[in-house]
């Protein structure tokens, strides 16, 4: 889909945004384990924040490919980061498809400001690809819901001021008992817990929180049961997308810094990229990234046309993270024992690509929803 002007200068923006702050900062947030907060004024002046929020809202209504490549722009420099602003953005574009006006109007600003972040919660510590199976529990209650239960492994989770939660309103009810509540950091019943999952990319800032008794209104309940897992599934398409997208950034600057790197180190009396059996390692990198770049083009498309883009985002993920996992490993040996230095991003990006093909789908999980497309009799 061709990006319009708009478009185009906030991807010039946010390419600006990538290297002159996060490319310069990752090194450092990675070794004294800081989070990336911040970037979110930053992130919100350039218009990120709001990107696919409608303009009503305070947004930019722009498109869904126009996210995708602000993702791979950002996640070249660092995935964490891309994925922490990311995720806020989600949840003020989520609110402003179901919230109510006060609601919308309440939580909106300060996440489209870059005053809060945000994030998505399904994880808990005994379900994760298994979703169907969260055990925090809705109550009804007089006057809305009351929430109990532990959530783990959440993006922005560190920080993040409103949560979208999601919370089984009927035991044993399954995928159909599954709704989804906002839930606010600062009022009572919430604890976040210590940022033990951390991980090995602190700038996604991925920790837990446990809600005891934690009161909701009737309008916080953002989706009710039957329709939250049917929206998250929809949502969830988009966020493979994008994440597959971040791979090909990611593999994108490393083959950028490998090329440049063996264009200079000499070995045997010439470049490294002078001998045949090295060069050849760059050759297939680029290879499956232009391939990987296509299948994420394919999707976009698909998502921005409003199609059913199941099966085309779920294929973009596997072999972009795939690719990701192994052209990012193989580039970083061509550099030698120089691509281990914090300067390079050989070893943030291997560290993010395991991750990515963890979040939103794990590639196993995937594998069944494409052969399920496949409709083998
Ligand atoms: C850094 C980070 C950030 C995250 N951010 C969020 C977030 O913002 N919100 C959120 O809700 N979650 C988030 N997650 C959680 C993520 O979605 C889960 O890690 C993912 O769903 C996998 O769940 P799990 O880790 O519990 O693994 P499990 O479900 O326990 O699976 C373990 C392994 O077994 C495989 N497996 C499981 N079942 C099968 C099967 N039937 N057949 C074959 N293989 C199988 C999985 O693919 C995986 O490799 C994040 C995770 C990480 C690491």
């Amino acid at each position: 889909m061709a990006l319009n002007t708009d478009e185009l200068s906030l991807l010039a923006q946010t390419g600006e945004l990538a290297t002159q702050h996060v490319a310069p900062g990752a090194a450092r947030w990675a070794r004294e384990r800081l989070t990336g907060t911040e970037l979110l004024p930053l992130a919100a002046d350039v218009g990120l924040l709001g990107l696919q929020v409608p303009v009503a809202h305070g947004g930019r209504g722009l498109s869904f490919s126009c996210k995708a490549q602000a993702a791979e722009i950002l996640a070249a420099a660092d995935f964490g980061v891309a994925m922490a602003l990311i995720n806020t953005h989600n949840v003020a574009e989520q609110l402003a498809r179901l919230a109510s006006p006060g609601l919308a109007r309440r939580l909106i600003p300060a996440l489209v400001l870059g005053r809060h972040s945000a994030c998505t919660a399904l994880t808990e510590p005994g379900a994760g690809s298994d979703f169907s199976a969260i055990q925090t529990q809705a109550m009804a209650v007089p006057g809305g819901w009351q929430l109990d239960g532990v959530k783990s492994w959440i993006t922005n989770a560190v920080h993040a001021e409103v949560i979208v939660v999601y919370a089984q309103t009927h035991a044993g009810a399954g995928a159909a008992g599954i709704a989804a509540f906002v839930v606010e950091a600062q009022r009572p019943g919430f604890q976040r817990l210590p940022a033990a999952e951390k991980g090995p990319i602190s700038t996604i800032d991925a920790g837990g929180f446990r809600l005891a008794g934690y009161r909701c209104t009737e309008e916080e309940m953002l989706s009710p049961p039957g329709e939250a897992f049917k929206d998250i599934l929809g949502a969830i398409n988009g966020a493979r997308t994008y994440v597959a997208a971040m791979c090909c950034g990611m593999v994108g600057e490393a083959l950028r810094v490998a090329s440049a790197f063996g264009n200079q180190r000499q070995t045997f009396g010439k470049s490294l990229l002078g001998h045949q059996g090295w060069r050849w390692q760059l050759a297939d990198a680029a290879i499956d990234l232009e391939a990987a770049r296509l299948m994420v083009r394919q999707a976009c498309a698909m998502i921005d046309a409003g199609q059913q883009a199941q099966s085309a985002a779920a294929k973009a993920k596997v072999f972009a993270t795939r690719m990701a996992q192994k052209h990012i490993a193989a580039l970083m040996h061509a550099m030698g024992a120089e691509g281990l230095g914090e300067n390079y991003p050989f070893v943030r990006h291997l560290a993010a690509a395991q991750i990515a093909g963890l979040v939103d789908g794990s590639t196993e999980m995937l594998l069944e929803r494409i052969a399920k497309d496949l409709k083998v009799p």
